[in-house]
C-alpha cells in the first residue's frame, strides 16, 4: 500500500485495448477515431492514445489546439481532429503539426485560409454541418437550407489555404430511443446524407466523411461511412440507459484507503450537518476521499463504495477530502484497508454515480480532480 496516493484512480489499459478492437468489429470497413478529448474523459490522455494506437487507432479527436499540442508532444503521430474553435492566427501551427481543423461557418474558413496563406501553410480541413445540434457547423437543420449550404461548402473548396479531406456533424439525440428523438436522429442523419450527396454531384468527393457518436455506432453501424467518433464507449460506459453495447468492459475504478475505524452509539450523528444520527450501533469507516478529488457531493447519504468487495454506503454528508461510510457487520474492516469508491465490484458503477447525482458518467470521468494520480495497469 502507497499511502502518498490517498486516493487514486486506477485505468485498466487492457480493457481499454479491448473495448477499442471491440468498437472496430462493430463498426466494419469504417476506422474508429478514439475521442480523446478533457484528457481522454480524465483518463490521461497520453497513455490513452499509445496504448489505442498500439491497438490500431489511427484517428485521435480532441477539442481545442492545445489538446492536439499536448498529444503530439507526447509522441501521437496519427491523425489528429480538433472538433472545436482554433484561432485563426494558429494557422501556421495547425499545418506544422499535421492537424485536421473543423471549418463550420464561411467567415471562419475564410479567416483560416487567409491566415494560413499568410503563413505560407495549408491547413487541413473537416467541414462540420449542422444537421440539428445547433452548436458548431454550415447550417443545414432542414431539406430548405441544403442548396445554400452547398453553396457555402462548395466556395471553401476554392479557397487556397485550406485542405478539405472531410466532413462531419454531430447528433443530438442519438442515446435516446423515444419516437420524436429517434425521428430526430433519423432526420440529421438524412439531412447529412443529402448534403453529402449534393457535393458529390457537384463534382467534391471526400475521403473522410463521418458522422457517429458512440449512442449512433452503437444503434447504427451501417451509418459509419468512413469513420466513427466514440468516446464514452472506449471507455467502457453506455451512451445511455436506452443505448448498450455487449462486451464493453469498464476501464476506470477510483479507490481509497481507510484512515480510521470507529463505533457510532445509537443517537450519535457525524459529518457536516449532522445530517446521518446512528439508530442503532454502527461501524464506520473514514475514507481518505473526498468531493475535491471528484466525488460529487451530492452523493452525501447516497453513493455505494465498497471493502473487500462489501458494499459500505455513505453515511452522512461528503467533505472535501474524506468521507464516511457504514462498515457495519464487516467485522475485518481496519485502518489502511484499501476502498472502491465507484467502479469496482460491490460499489456504484459510474452509470450509478451519475444517474444518483442527476449527471451522465462522461461529468464525472472528467470531473476526477488533477490530485487524484493516475495508475495504468
Ligand atoms: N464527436 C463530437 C463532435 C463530440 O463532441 C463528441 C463528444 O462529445 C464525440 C464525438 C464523442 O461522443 P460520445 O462520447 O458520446 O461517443
Amino acid at each position: 500500500m502507497n499511502f502518498e496516493k490517498h486516493c487514486w484512480a486506477e485505468v485498466d489499459l487492457d480493457a481499454l485495448a479491448h473495448n477499442f478492437r471491440l468498437l472496430q468489429q462493430h463498426a466494419g470497413s469504417a476506422a474508429v477515431c478514439a475521442v480523446v478529448k478533457a484528457g481522454a474523459y480524465g483518463h490521461g490522455d497520453g497513455i490513452v492514445c499509445r496504448t489505442l494506437a498500439d491497438a490500431g487507432a489511427k484517428w485521435f479527436a480532441v477539442s481545442c489546439l492545445a489538446e492536439a499540442l499536448h498529444l503530439r508532444s507526447g509522441g501521437v503521430t496519427g491523425e489528429i481532429l480538433i472538433l472545436g474553435h482554433t484561432d485563426p492566427a494558429c494557422a501556421a501551427t495547425l499545418a506544422c503539426h499535421r492537424l485536421t481543423q473543423a471549418v463550420f461557418s464561411p467567415e471562419y474558413a475564410q479567416a483560416l485560409s487567409s491566415a494560413a496563406l499568410e503563413a505560407g501553410a495549408r491547413v487541413r480541413c473537416h467541414l462540420k454541418i449542422d444537421t440539428g445540434m445547433g452548436r458548431l457547423g454550415f447550417i443545414a437543420r432542414c431539406e430548405e437550407d441544403i442548396p445554400a449550404c452547398l453553396d457555402q461548402l462548395e466556395a471553401c473548396f476554392g479557397l487556397e489555404g485550406l485542405e478539405i479531406t472531410g466532413m462531419f456533424q454531430h447528433f443530438a439525440v442519438a442515446d435516446s430511443h423515444a419516437a420524436a428523438d429517434v425521428e430526430y436522429t433519423n432526420r440529421q442523419h438524412s439531412l447529412f446524407v443529402q448534403v453529402k450527396e449534393g457535393l458529390e454531384a457537384r463534382g467534391y468527393k471526400l475521403r473522410t466523411v463521418h458522422c457517429c457518436n458512440s449512442a449512433a455506432l452503437v444503434e447504427h453501424p451501417e451509418w459509419g461511412m468512413d469513420l466513427v467518433r466514440p468516446g464514452i464507449v472506449l471507455y467502457g460506459c453506455d451512451p445511455s440507459d436506452e443505448v448498450h453495447l455487449d462486451g464493453l468492459r469498464p476501464v476506470l475504478t477510483l479507490k481509497t484507503v481507510v484512515s480510521q475505524v470507529k463505533e457510532l452509539l445509537p443517537g450519535q450523528a457525524l459529518s457536516y450537518g449532522l445530517q446521518f444520527t446512528a439508530d442503532a450501533p454502527r461501524k464506520v469507516a473514514t475514507l481518505c476521499v473526498g468531493y475535491a478529488d471528484g466525488y460529487p457531493r451530492l452523493l452525501s447519504g447516497k453513493g455505494v463504495c465498497s471493502i473487500g468487495g462489501h458494499a459500505a454506503p455513505v453515511l452522512g454528508r461528503v467533505c472535501m477530502d474524506q468521507m464516511m461510510v457504514d462498515v457495519t457487520g464487516l467485522d475485518d474492516v481496519k485502518e489502511g484497508d484499501e476502498a472502491v469508491v465507484f467502479g469496482g465490484p460491490g460499489a456504484d458503477s459510474l452509470n450509478d454515480v451519475a444517474s444518483k447525482v442527476g449527471s451522465i458518467p462522461y461529468e464525472i470521468m472528467c470531473g476526477l480532480a488533477l490530485r487524484v494520480p493516475r495508475v495504468y495497469l
